[in-house]
């Protein structure tokens, strides 16, 4: 998750602070300089990025325990539907049934 989509840089000439230009995934790579022209003092800066990680944690009572939550996945087509679970995203096949009630509720 890349965070932050705005003021991402202050510009190093007169400090205004500006979006990174991502457009077709631009200025993503680790390592590489980027070279973006200031808004505000029409400056050219260079710029390189750190990618930053964040993990949120999730409750996944199905590995401790309880049953898991199944829900049928939106595939194309309809008959390879795989039941997956909610919590811990792990898949089984459909029953028979299941996939009778995926079926339905898709149309
Ligand atoms: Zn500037
Ligand atoms: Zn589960």
């Amino acid at each position: 998750m890349i965070t932050g989509m705005w003021d991402d840089i202050n510009c190093p000439y007169c400090g205004a602070g500006q979006e990174i230009n991502h457009d077709d995934g631009y200025g993503y790579e680790e390592g590489e300089l980027y070279e973006q022209e200031c808004p505000s003092c029409n400056k050219i800066f260079v710029f390189d990025t750190l990618i930053t990680f964040s993990y949120t944690g999730y409750k996944a009572d199905c590995s401790n325990g309880s049953e898991h939550i199944y829900e049928g996945t939106h595939t194309y087509p309809v008959e390879y539907s795989r039941m997956r679970c909610t919590m811990c995203a792990c898949e089984r096949k459909p029953t028979k049934e299941e996939m009778a009630k995926i079926i339905t509720e898709r149309q």
